[in-house]
């Protein structure tokens, strides 16, 4: 049958070229042409079955891995029972919806001052406590006379000191470790002129020395609410994502860049009073300037005397997790703080090598 069809259109067209001239140059191409749309198409008939099934394979292959398989990955992670981090259960989508263009080398980093600036009335009492106040180290000092009156040994460490992981004073706090939910912050109260102040009492021996020390360097020290709770940490946190979002930038945005400033709530070393924010008399700021000023260097060289390292150093930001603070100070005891500062390295690092 598809051979007579083939010999009729042939038969056709070879009369059609014999009736006209121009007919019978262009005929052997049409031919040609129509002959092998033939076979194809005789090929094609004969063997439907067959691709019919591979193109039904390669349909169910493409739906397969462009619907199915990120379905399946996040059912796979779900049944592992994957511990859910805050940053996956917000509101993924709000990223997708919002277009606004943000050129976060443009935008200013909020530091905490910034935000505790912005509403006075609640910047001044905080849960009882003056929390924008700054607590001179001369006033501590005059104040608690009796702490330092202690003598202590030198301070020298020696080489084959153990570290334990139950140390309170070492304890890691970062985006990775929350805080324990049995730890028991210890909290001592310093009299100051301006009144208490709150942190752990473990290091208020230490801390006085501390000042001591920069104060006969000709240093007058301020300390910035060295203690902060859970709910004071989390309406910092938040300030800053309200006003990045005011900024026009999605939630998600927000949340990552206020991430990197303040520590998110649950992770912050100030909530177990073992933090010191510090500043000096000329120099108020918590910024980077610190860094350049006669405290900021002496503190950098010789806190870790005292049992203090400069926590979130620079060039280890990949690390920590949080910005250079050359004014944020932690408290992990003489052991710990020489071979940090000596070593150069950061607290997880320490973490990594010694325990
Ligand atoms: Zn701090």
């Amino acid at each position: 049958m598809k051979k007579s069809a083939e010999e009729q259109l042939k038969l056709k067209l070879q009369q059609a070229g014999n009736k006209n001239r121009l007919c019978g140059v262009l005929i052997e191409p049409i031919l040609a042409i129509s002959m092998r749309f033939f076979r194809v198409f005789s090929y094609l008939k004969g063997n439907v079955k067959r691709f019919f099934m591979l193109a039904m394979t390669f349909f169910l292959f493409a739906v397969y891995s462009s619907f199915s398989f990120p379905i399946f990955i996040r059912g796979d992670k779900e049944a592992q029972g994957e511990t859910k981090d805050v940053m996956s259960e917000a509101p993924q989508d709000i990223m997708l919806a919002e277009e606004v263009e943000i050129n976060l080398e443009e935008i200013e980093l909020l530091d905490d001052a910034d935000v505790l600036m912005e509403d006075e009335q609640y910047a001044e009492t905080s849960h009882g406590m003056d929390i924008v106040a700054r607590y001179s180290a001369l006033d501590i000092l005059e104040s608690n006379q009796s702490y330092t009156s202690l003598e202590k040994p030198s301070k020298e460490v020696s080489g084959d000191y153990e570290f334990s992981e139950d140390d309170w004073r070492i304890v890691l706090i970062n985006k990775q470790n929350s805080i324990p939910d049995d730890y028991e912050v210890k909290l001592g109260v310093i009299n100051t002129i301006k009144g208490p102040m709150q942190c752990d009492e473990r290091i208020i021996n230490d801390m006085l020395d501390m000042f001591k020390a920069a104060q006969e360097e000709g240093i007058v020290l301020e300390v910035c609410s060295p203690y902060r709770d859970f709910e004071y940490q989390q309406m910092l946190f938040n300030r800053k994502i309200k006003r990045y979002m005011n900024k026009g930038m999605s939630y998600m945005e927000a949340y990552k860049l206020s991430n990197q400033v303040v520590t998110v709530p649950g992770a912050s070393e100030h909530q177990l009073g073992l933090a010191l924010d510090l500043v000096t008399t000329d120099y108020v700021d918590l910024d980077q300037g610190f860094a350049d000023t006669d405290a900021g260097k002496w503190l950098a060289a010789n806190s870790y005397r005292y049992g203090f390292i400069l926590r979130y150093p620079l060039g280890k930001e990949y690390i920590t997790g949080i910005e250079y603070e050359p004014w944020h100070f932690r408290y992990v005891g003489v052991e710990a703080a020489t071979v940090i500062t000596q070593q150069g390295i950061t607290l997880e690092e320490f973490w990594e090598d010694y325990l």
